[in-house]
């Protein structure tokens, strides 16, 4: 039984104080937060940032959309504080210099958010104990009333799509990331357990910011484009299965999704979910054309080998290649999950039989020179 059903869209064409602050403003309505934020005394708010860039790449949420959340959020007397962890290593300094890059520093201060600097992690039982039976999170989450995920629609080279379900995965601390990924190497099970850990921590407002997101090879390699929409939504599950459908993916196009289906936390298909706001704007806007990643597009030579499994598939599927001007600093192979990279000869090479395609190299490059090799060029 899927109890919270509904999607609120409004069109937004900016990122302009006013614009974006008049959108959430009715989000808030639409779901009536203020149900689930009058009692709060402490409001974790999880955005995306997942890398050390500027709002400009797109690859993490606007800071714009803090500001404007947190205009809502002004009339409860409650302590709010940004809690999140990149990939990779974690501590103080790197939490500081992600905060003032995505521009999140600045809109936390002149909003009077308080911005986590606690590296340190609890563990938590999962509440479905289906896969996983505890996370280790970072502490802020602890005592949290509400959580409110506050993410940033995206393509991603693993999971197709990234929105509100995925968003939580920068609940679990840094490195820590890496090793799940090792322990869960199948996109099935990862998606298992990504979404026990989102249906744990249970985020009571889901927020996308999709005004610009990204195509191509997300969550940080891919081309910024303009999407012109903010979704919203009291289930993280829900809102995506929208979200899937405004980009033009068709159903089974997102593993994780139908994983949700199954576990029966969202319906399979967006014609059984009320979505309101923006209608309209809504069925105009939506993507008919989504660059999508490379690990993700049909060719002739992987559609015709569906069937086969084992080594003979594995060798036509997409793979990481580390690109010739690859600078051979090492940082994949520190956080290859497989410890299937070596760097020889000042490039990193890659072991294609221990590799088990977490595409964490190709995300976490600083230089964007981990590519992605397809075997066919005979696209569908
Ligand atoms: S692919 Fe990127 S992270 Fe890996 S060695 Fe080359 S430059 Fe460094
Ligand atoms: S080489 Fe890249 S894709 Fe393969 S297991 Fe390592 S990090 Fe994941």
């Amino acid at each position: 039984m899927i109890s919270e059903n509904k999607v609120s869209y409004y069109k937004a064409d900016s990122y302009l104080e006013e614009e974006i602050t008049e959108c959430v403003r009715k989000i808030f309505d639409d779901i009536s937060a203020d149900d689930i934020l009058k009692n709060a005394k402490k409001i974790v708010i999880k955005p995306n940032l997942v890398i050390r860039r500027g709002p400009d790449a797109c690859s993490t949420t606007h800071p714009m959309m803090l500001t404007a959340v947190m205009k809502q959020l002004e009339k409860y007397d409650a302590r709010k504080i940004i809690v999140e962890s990149p990939g990779g290593f974690f501590n103080e300094a790197i939490l500081k210099g992600l905060y003032k890059t995505t521009g999140f520093e600045d809109a936390a201060k002149n909003s009077g958010c308080e911005l986590n600097f606690d590296v340190e992690s609890i563990t938590i039982p999962s509440k479905r104990h289906g896969v996983i039976s505890e996370f280790n999170v970072l502490r802020e989450f602890e005592g949290a009333d509400v959580i409110i995920n506050l993410c940033k629609l995206k393509t991603h080279t693993l999971t197709t799509m990234s929105a509100a379900s995925k968003n939580m995965y920068g609940a679990i601390p840094g490195l820590q990331k890496f090793e799940l990924h090792a322990r869960f190497p199948e996109i099935e099970r990862f998606s298992s357990m990504v979404l026990e850990l989102t249906e744990t921590l249970a985020p009571a407002i889901n927020i996308v910011d999709a005004v610009y997101g990204m195509e191509g090879n997300g969550p940080n390699n891919g081309t910024a484009r303009f999407f012109g929409g903010i979704f919203g939504s009291r289930s993280p599950f829900v809102c995506d299965v929208v979200c899937r459908d405004y980009l033009g993916l068709p159903e089974n196009s997102v593993e994780m999704l139908d994983v949700a289906n199954q576990m029966g936390l969202c319906p399979k298909t967006v014609g059984e979910i009320t979505l309101v706001g923006d209608l309209e704007e809504y069925k105009k806007r939506k993507l008919k054309d989504l660059k999508m990643p490379d690990t993700k597009k049909l060719n002739l030579i992987t559609t015709f080998t569906q069937g086969f499994g084992g080594r003979f598939r594995r060798f036509l599927e997409s793979r990481p290649v580390a690109m010739k001007d690859c600078k051979g600093c090492g940082k994949c192979a520190d956080f290859c999950p497989a410890k299937a990279i070596k760097i020889v000869k000042g490039k990193a090479k890659i072991d294609r039989e221990a590799c088990i395609k977490c595409y964490c190299c190709q995300e976490l490059c600083p230089f964007g020179l981990m590519g992605i090799k397809r075997f066919g060029i005979f696209d569908l």
